[in-house]
């Protein structure tokens, strides 16, 4: 019966070419035309509306951790939404409460600390440029290259000229630095500086990591100029890196600590979610009136995300993680159009020999593997965590068997 509603909501069956068609007549078109119609998911797998399998190296962006129809996740879901689905937030349910707590742990957050939830990440950055609105100081550091979200807030702290510029003016008080300039960054600081913002690893722009040493130097220089000091780990976070944070990992934040830190995409493992951590004393300056949400922290996201925190740490994912992102990593350097590879744990980004990613990820997708054409000249990585080795040989012996003349245009 409800597998008869839903064929009927979504009407009859049609094949890929159909769907692109009805899509393109249906929605408006601020993603391009789509690359595939998908109607299924399992592990780290997807099919097409045609039948065609494919291993999925994107993840949904960052998102599907645990790879798709992961029957945990899926009963946690369901069980939730068959208890409580939905209250307004003038009411507590255990499942918020339980998954802030849960993340106030993971993140060894002192007394003190507090959760917002959202639903996406631009929302995060919202809540993360409100709160350093409350510093009752003007002015925002960014990075150049930097990617927060797509809302207005959140886009004021994006750098991509192409996204701001047609929607200025936009929230002002934010300048960007030279990407990961500690000189750039100690000359821009001042008493007036409300927030340093950044991305331990900039995923939109290339899986690029900040210098090492970077992070450090503007935890010290925000504690000697009382700004806070934010991490937007909305693509790096809950396991990325082979760490819970990527703050935490050895080799991107060695355990330099951020005073605000936003989370979304891998959180929930692909039902939206995303949240605002305060840590110590940021986590109150937002009171009672100064920001809410409808839907943010409902009692079915939060399942998800105590779901997919639980599948990681039962299942020893973020091992994983490192040991795969480690192997991955150093066989794919060994690819003759790859020149060389960069991130930490599954979020890796392989820099082409040719500013050929376009070209690489459309012969990805007719041998079966999906992958993300970041920048003109890297392909990005951000699989499942659940991945083995097995599953991603192939793609391996897939970009090793390319030779630069591939990469020309036929
Ligand atoms: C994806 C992303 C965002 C925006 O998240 P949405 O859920 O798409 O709004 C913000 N910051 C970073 C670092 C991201 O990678």
């Amino acid at each position: 019966m409800s597998g008869d509603l839903a064929r009927t909501t979504a009407g009859a069956p049609a094949t890929s070419e159909q769907w692109k068609q009805r899509y393109g007549a249906a929605l408006m078109n601020t993603f391009g035309p789509p690359r595939l119609v998908l109607v299924r998911g399992e592990g780290p797998y997807v099919w097409d509306a045609d039948g065609r399998r494919y291993l999925d190296l994107l993840g949904g962006i960052a998102v599907n951790v645990l790879g798709h129809a992961h029957p945990t996740l899926t009963a946690a879901i369901s069980a939730q939404l068959g208890t409580l689905g939905h209250v307004s937030n003038f009411f507590a349910t255990p499942t918020q409460v339980a998954l802030a707590e849960r993340l106030l742990a993971l993140s060894e957050a002192p007394d003190g600390s507090r959760v917002f939830f959202t639903n996406s990440g631009t929302e995060a950055v919202e809540g993360l440029v409100k709160i350093a609105r409350r510093t009752g100081r003007p002015r925002i550091l960014a990075q150049e290259g930097a990617f927060h979200g797509r809302t207005m807030g959140a886009l004021a702290l994006t750098h991509k000229a192409a996204y701001r510029e047609p929607f200025e003016p936009l929230p002002g008080g934010v300048e960007f630095l030279p990407f990961g300039d500690v000189g750039a960054l100690e000359d821009a600081m001042g008493d007036d500086v409300a927030a340093i913002v950044l991305e331990p690893i900039q995923g939109e722009a290339g899986v690029r990591p900040l210098p090492r040493g970077y992070l450090a130097r503007a935890r010290a220089l925000a504690d000697e100029y009382g700004a806070l000091l934010a991490f937007d780990e909305v693509q790096t976070g809950i396991g990325r890196t082979g760490s819970w944070f990527a703050f935490q990992h050895p080799d991107v934040g060695a355990g330099v600590r951020p005073d605000v830190m936003t989370l979304a995409k891998g959180l929930g493992g692909g039902f939206p979610i995303g949240a605002v951590v305060g840590f110590g004393a940021a986590g109150s300056l937002l009171n009672p009136g100064q920001h809410g949400t409808t839907f943010g922290g409902n009692p079915v996201a939060a399942a998800a995300g105590l779901a997919t925190l639980g599948v990681i740490e039962r299942d020893g994912l973020l091992a994983n993680v490192r040991e795969l992102g480690a192997r991955l990593t150093a066989a794919l350097a060994q690819a003759p159009v790859v020149a060389e590879v960069r991130g930490t744990g599954l979020l890796l980004g392989a820099q082409l020999v040719a500013p050929a990613a376009a070209r690489v990820a459309e012969l990805a997708l007719g041998a079966g593997f999906v992958v993300n054409p970041v920048t003109p000249d890297t392909v990005r990585l951000a699989p499942p965590l659940i991945l083995t080795w097995d599953q991603v040989s192939p793609f391996v012996d897939f970009l090793t068997g390319l030779t630069p003349a591939d990469l020309e245009d036929s």
